[in-house]
């Protein structure tokens, strides 16, 4: 592709012109990068719903972008705005993820166009239960080709929906619970997908403050405590990574923006304290001790030390990428910022953590939850009494050999078995900091990257262009 002239780029424009980026620095075939790009196949579907005694009609999409991996993986958004476009461009940046953090699916991903806000909870079962039944029917969705999970508009609800709705399809398939992730804990469920892409998102940022190096060129001075937040969107991703951070890394969340505007205390907001308030009176205005102001875009240019936007895509753009006064950026939203703001801001200094990493934490646990669904047992049903056992045995000859009592806190601690969850949570952590070290280790070692997006997607088409070539192209 040659170099945009325009600010327009749609959003699979977008991820295109950061993929060349990466294919330009890279020793890669073109026709291989050509086969890498191509989206496989997309379904629109158009279905009838009868609401409130009236037929409404609906539309749909859910796009393959690639099957070296099967199932391909990737969540379904509720929204006015969803278009095939950003469907397409999402379920490319689906397979960089999985490839670079080494989760075995390909991508894919799906969007209805609709207001969910518009719905009762009733209408919104029915829409979504006739939306998986076209997806089923035409092989968009089953645990073996094509597994979604929550996005944008959608939650653990609609997963359990779309689950008893391929249930019912296919009876005898023992596995449909696998057929989507993010269940209900009561409903295959895991311990840990709700909050795991929030969570990722703080272990990225833990695992970059441990590369003094990066911390350097982002001009940041070195530990994670104190730092200063700004944060768009304040939804899945957003609450549970400002909570995390702001509970377990001593940060200060300057600042939270939603498409309502931007609530701001300088001395850092109490982010259980906003959840709550936001649940009782459905906006953040009135918060106390904080200042609201309508005007939300405004604020992604407040001086802070990390930016993190968490909302939807395309936010900062070459109409504002100048102004942002961050010092780092992560990626927790897909697509935040466009190719062009993305040149703008390198440019800057700004040192950006990019989204096919930074909220990779979904789909890690995703990945955990389908194989637990596939193995039809939880992560440490069978070790957890053992470990105990073990462990106590170990405390009373560690007593016996010194002659010193261990204490009752600190035996509690050592000889508590690993519970799902804390499975759960050491496999992401895991996953995040082995991801970041790639990046860096990339970044650090080869002149011709200049960042870590450019490093991302290089290893991710590395991994992916394996696949076609120990394979083939059939
Ligand atoms: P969500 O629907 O739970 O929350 C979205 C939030 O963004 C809401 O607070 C909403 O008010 C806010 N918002 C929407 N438009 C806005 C605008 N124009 N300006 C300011 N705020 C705006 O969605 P989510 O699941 O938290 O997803 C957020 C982003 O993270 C999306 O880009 C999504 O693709 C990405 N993501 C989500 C997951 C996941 O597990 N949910 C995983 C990976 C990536």
């Amino acid at each position: 592709m040659s170099e945009p002239t325009a600010n327009t780029l749609s959003f699979s424009q977008n991820v295109n012109y950061q993929v060349d980026q990466a294919i330009a620095a890279m020793d890669l075939r073109s026709d291989t990068a050509a086969a890498i790009k191509a989206c496989s196949s997309t379904i629109q579907v158009t279905f009838p719903v009868k609401i409130r005694d009236k037929i409404e009609m609906f539309t749909g999409w859910r796009a393959v972008h690639s099957t070296h991996r099967l199932p391909a993986k990737g969540g379904i958004r509720y929204a006015p705005y969803a278009s095939q476009d950003e469907v397409e461009a999402l379920a490319s940046l689906m397979s960089y993820k999985c490839a670079l953090m080494d989760i075995p699916f390909g991508g894919s991903k799906g969007a209805l166009l609709i207001d969910p806000g518009k719905y009762s909870r009733d209408e919104l079962q029915m829409i979504t239960r006739r939306f998986t039944t076209e997806l089923v029917r035409k092989g968009f969705l089953s645990p073996s080709t094509n597994v979604p999970a929550p996005d944008v508009g959608t939650g653990q609800r609609e997963m359990a929906w779309m689950a008893d709705t391929y249930k019912h399809l296919f009876p005898d398939d023992i596995n449909y619970q696998a057929c989507v992730t993010g269940n209900p804990i009561q409903h295959g469920g895991i311990h840990g997908r709700t909050e795991a892409t929030g969570r990722g998102v703080q272990y990225a940022i833990q695992e970059f403050f441990r590369h003094s190096a990066d911390v350097k060129k982002a001009r940041l001075p070195p530990g994670l405590a104190g730092k200063r937040i700004v944060v768009q969107g304040f939804g899945n991703v957003g609450y549970h990574a400002t909570r995390l951070l702001s509970t377990e890394d001593d940060v200060k969340i300057i600042a939270i923006i939603k498409s309502e505007g931007v609530l701001v205390d300088e001395n850092g907001l109490n982010i259980e304290a906003l959840h709550a308030h936001i649940l009782e009176h459905k906006t953040m205005r009135g918060f106390p001790s904080a200042s609201f102001n309508e005007n939300g875009i405004k604020a992604l240019e407040m001086e802070c030390d990390i930016l993190i936007p968490a909302a939807v895509e395309a936010q900062i753009t070459s109409e504002n990428a100048d102004r942002i006064q961050t010092k780092l950026i992560v990626e927790a939203a897909n697509g935040p910022v466009t190719f062009e703001a993305d040149k703008i801001l390198c440019k800057k200094g700004i040192i950006i953590i990019p989204d096919i990493y930074a909220n990779a934490g979904g789909v890690t646990v995703s990945y955990f939850e389908w194989i637990r669904n596939l193995s039809h047992i939880r992560f440490g049903r069978m070790q957890h009494r053992h470990e105990e056992m073990r462990s106590r045995e170990f405390a009373h000859l560690l007593e016996d050999l010194t002659g010193k009592c261990i204490s009752d806190d600190v035996r509690k601690r050592v000889i508590r078995g690993a519970s799902e969850e804390d499975l759960v949570n050491s496999g992401l952590d895991d996953t995040m900091r082995s991801g970041y070290q790639q990046l860096s280790e990339l970044l650090n070692r080869n002149d011709k990257v200049q960042d870590l997006r450019t490093a991302g997607y290089m290893i991710a088409i590395e991994k992916i262009s394996r696949s076609y070539l120990d394979v083939g192209v059939y």
